[in-house]
């Protein structure tokens, strides 16, 4: 075993998401803004679902980024201007491409009483940030499990694994589960950064035991990191390439400059044709707070 740092911790914040919806947010933090080009993630629940309860996210606009939905339980209603309609269940991979604009909303079905799932988004680089929006759904990912642990690859490469999904920068997304509990060291790409974040339960990193509140931060020039989970934990593994190209965030936009984020806001707030509507989601358009930037 070489020396090597050990993890930044980094505190997870509460925030909100659609009508009142509690979640934990680990990107951004004011401590760090991206893992290579993941620069967005919330962990949502896991919760119970009372009679009428669930996550509606009304009609909201994207730039020059990706969406990507990692669902672990419970089913989730996307539906976008392009005309896409699909419902995300449980080891399944929703992946919106905003490019030069999108507006989407996200709703639990009626009758849901779980959700837990990973949302994150990725900054797209300057070929394609404003490229053409897209949107696919990948419902079967590379599985395999080593001694009691099951991982599966959501984005990128491990070993002669590659997962479906499509990116455009050096990235790697894994879900990394254990029913009984279990202990499991994964190669990792040196060149890479990494993070790790609890999704339940337990775990320790590099046998050091992590508070499931805080984010893990692992700097480049780390080929290997053990993760031991307890009986019934699971954890998202995330990592990339520092990103090399300015990645501006406001709300919902991503952008390379300031002036690009003004002008798609504007475009949102005008209802301009930059941003479709989405089937059924017109009633519930949600109004972007005002810019933080003068000028
Ligand atoms: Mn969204």
């Amino acid at each position: 075993m070489n020396n090597l740092p050990p993890p930044e911790r980094i505190a997870t914040r509460k925030a909100e998401l659609g009508e009142g919806f509690a979640i934990a947010r680990a990107l951004p933090t004011a401590q760090r803004r991206t893992i290579g080009a993941w620069c967005f993630l919330d962990r949502i629940g896991p919760v119970n679902l009372g009679a009428g309860q669930g996550l509606h996210v009304g009609a909201h606009p994207h730039t020059a980024l990706q969406t990507f939905t990692w669902m672990i339980e419970g089913e989730i209603l996307h539906r976008d201007s392009l005309g896409s309609e699909q419902v995300i269940r449980p080891g399944q991979i929703n992946l919106m491409t905003a490019g030069h604009g999108i507006a989407h909303t996200e709703d639990s079905l009626p009758d849901a009483t779980r959700l837990h799932a990973a949302q994150l988004w990725i900054a797209l680089p300057p070929a394609h940030a404003d490229g053409p929006a897209a949107f696919a759904h990948y419902p079967v990912l590379p599985r395999w499990t080593v001694n009691t642990v099951d991982c599966t690859l959501l984005a990128g490469r491990h070993g002669a694994l590659t997962a479906p999904t499509q990116v455009y920068t050096p990235l790697l997304g894994m879900d990394v589960h254990s029913a009984s509990g279990g202990t499991i060291a994964l190669t990792l790409d040196p060149t890479f950064e990494h993070g790790v974040l609890t999704l339940t339960g337990d775990i320790a990193i590099d046998a050091q035991p992590w508070d499931s509140d805080s984010f893990a931060y692992l700097p480049p020039g780390r080929d290997h990191v053990s993760l031991q989970l307890g009986a019934g934990s699971r954890c998202l593994l995330l990592g990339g390439a520092p990103v090399d190209f300015p990645v501006v965030m406001w709300w919902n936009f991503v952008g390379p400059s300031r002036e690009a984020i003004i002008a798609a806001q504007r475009e949102w707030d005008t209802h301009g044709p930059r941003f479709g509507d989405v089937p059924g989601g017109t009633e519930r358009r949600i109004a972007a707070p005002p810019l933080p930037w003068t000028g």
